[in-house]
């Protein structure tokens, strides 16, 4: 039978222009990569930790060296912003540099018993099957292989079909920086080919996945067949509470880039804006200027703010959110590429808008009256990702804080990821955590060891 090759293009997203033609992985070269994966195991858990370390710097050192390259994919493929994606690239190495310094700091524990002594090892899983979106495609790559590397496993790494290409230059840096063949494997394939294989794959023990709650929902069940380990990051509605006693113009300003950042396509993005009542048509006018100025159009340009969407289907979802004139649209540029403008509507919690997400650059602003009703919409919700506080209260902002069910915070502040933080979701957002610390507790098993020391 002939082996027949198909190839996939890979757009630019600012211009509809292909950037890229790529054999598109399948079954077979999934099961290659495993199997790769899974013989280059025993010696790279071997590596001792100082090593790997050093390779794990090198590789920081690398992506650093590579900045300005790799942005520029990142940019294209995506359609971000340069000076975002720069960025980006930055918090990458960081991530890198953070776990090559982890590796050596995973002490175990002695524990007192009687009669020997007892004492625990943090062992690493083996094969983990990475699928990582379209929206960061590098970062979120790395905030799973910094952990996975670090903890002595070896990768299958899948980057969204859309955006594969920072993922494809990672995996060559990745071998410069003398990290040996087999344990990185990157794979250009479809979610429903080569991710549901990992997801299937008796010889992967975890999936690592950020994406959709419907795919995390699939990739969940999937996995119960071979008791696979997974961490889940998935969608959210985040809320951004605004009481009245905030700066309410410092809130305002700050508030379009908790949407519109990478046009809206962020898990993290706060696109529920709640407002307290007795300050709500003041934030309006403070939120529409600001808006009104952020500069959306060629990602290549030094002062653009905002780019297109990933695709033209992904438009077609963002602009079925909105029906009715909204409160304010921006302007987008003519010509070809996937752009949706800023928009602001009005809304109620129980409305679609506020439901939903919406992937896009679309702001629902919600009043509220007091505490207890901001605690009770924001918490109205199936996810729980992230959210913000905006209060002079420094009591109240932490009364709330707890009362919140959301996985990551910021007062007075829009924030949400960094290199040493965890970051991971409540309820539907997913579970598990990544980065920091904690992001080296799903890519390790706890393994206990009794040592029988009296005759
Ligand atoms: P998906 O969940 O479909 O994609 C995420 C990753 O999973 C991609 O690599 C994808 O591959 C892969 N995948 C798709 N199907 C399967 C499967 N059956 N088994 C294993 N892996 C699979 O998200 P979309 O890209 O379609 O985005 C849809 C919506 O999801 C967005 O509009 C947004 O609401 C949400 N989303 C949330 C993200 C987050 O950061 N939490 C990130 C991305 C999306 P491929 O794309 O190659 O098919």
């Amino acid at each position: 039978m002939l082996n027949r090759r198909v190839s996939f293009a890979v757009l630019n997203p600012a211009t509809e222009e292909t950037i890229a033609e790529l054999d598109q992985a399948g079954v077979e070269e999934t099961d290659a990569a495993v199997a790769r994966a899974k013989e280059a195991f025993p010696a790279w858990r071997a590596v001792a930790p100082a090593d790997r370390a050093r390779l794990l710097r090198r590789l920081a050192t690398l992506v650093e060296e590579h900045g300005e390259e790799l942005a520029g994919i990142e940019s294209r493929n995506v359609g971000k912003p340069i000076g975002g994606a720069r960025a980006e690239v930055a918090m990458v190495a960081a991530v890198f540099h953070f776990y090559a310094g982890a590796v050596e700091k995973q002490y175990g524990e002695t524990i007192p018993v009687g009669g020997g002594i007892d004492m625990t090892f943090r062992e690493p899983l083996g094969v983990v099957g990475l699928i990582v979106p379209w929206n960061f495609p590098l970062n979120i790559a790395s905030w799973k292989l910094g952990p996975a590397l670090a903890c002595a496993n070896t990768v299958v790494l899948k980057p969204a079909e859309l955006t594969p290409l920072s993922a494809l230059r990672l995996e060559e840096l990745i071998l410069e920086a003398g990290i040996p063949e087999g344990v990185v494997n990157v794979l250009a394939g479809p979610g429903r080919v080569v991710g549901q294989r990992l997801v299937e794959h008796p010889d992967v023990a975890k999936i690592g996945f950020t994406g959709s709650t419907e795919v995390g929902r699939s990739v969940m069940a999937g996995a119960a067949a071979t008791i696979k380990r997974v961490t889940l990051e998935l969608g959210g509605k985040s809320a951004n509470v605004v009481f009245a006693d905030a700066d309410l113009e410092k809130a305002a300003a700050a508030a379009p880039y908790a949407v519109f950042d990478n046009a809206g396509q962020d898990c993290c993005a706060r696109s529920r804006i709640l407002v307290q009542k007795s300050v709500h048509d003041e934030f309006l006018d403070y939120l529409v200027e600001a808006t009104r100025r952020v500069k959306v159009g060629d990602p290549q340009l030094e002062e653009t703010e905002m780019g297109p969407l990933i695709s033209a289907a992904h438009r077609e979802t963002v602009a079925s959110f909105v029906d009715g004139e909204p409160l304010f649209r921006g302007d987008v540029p003519e010509g070809r590429g996937f752009w949706y403008p800023c928009t602001i509507i009005e809304a109620s919690n129980d409305d679609r808008i506020a439901r939903e997400e919406v992937f896009g650059p679309v702001a629902a602003v919600i009043p509220f009256d007091d505490e207890a009703e901001a605690i009770r919409i924001a918490n109205d919700t199936p996810y729980g990702l992230s959210g913000s506080i905006w209060t002079r209260d420094g009591a109240r902002a932490l009364r709330v804080t707890r009362a919140l069910e959301t996985g990551v915070l910021s007062i007075n502040s829009n924030s949400s990821v960094r290199p040493t933080t965890p970051f991971g979701g409540f309820k539907q957002s997913g579970f598990g955590r990544e980065l920091g610390m904690h992001g080296l507790a799903g890519y390790s098993e706890v393994k206990n060891v009794y040592y029988a020391t009296e005759d």
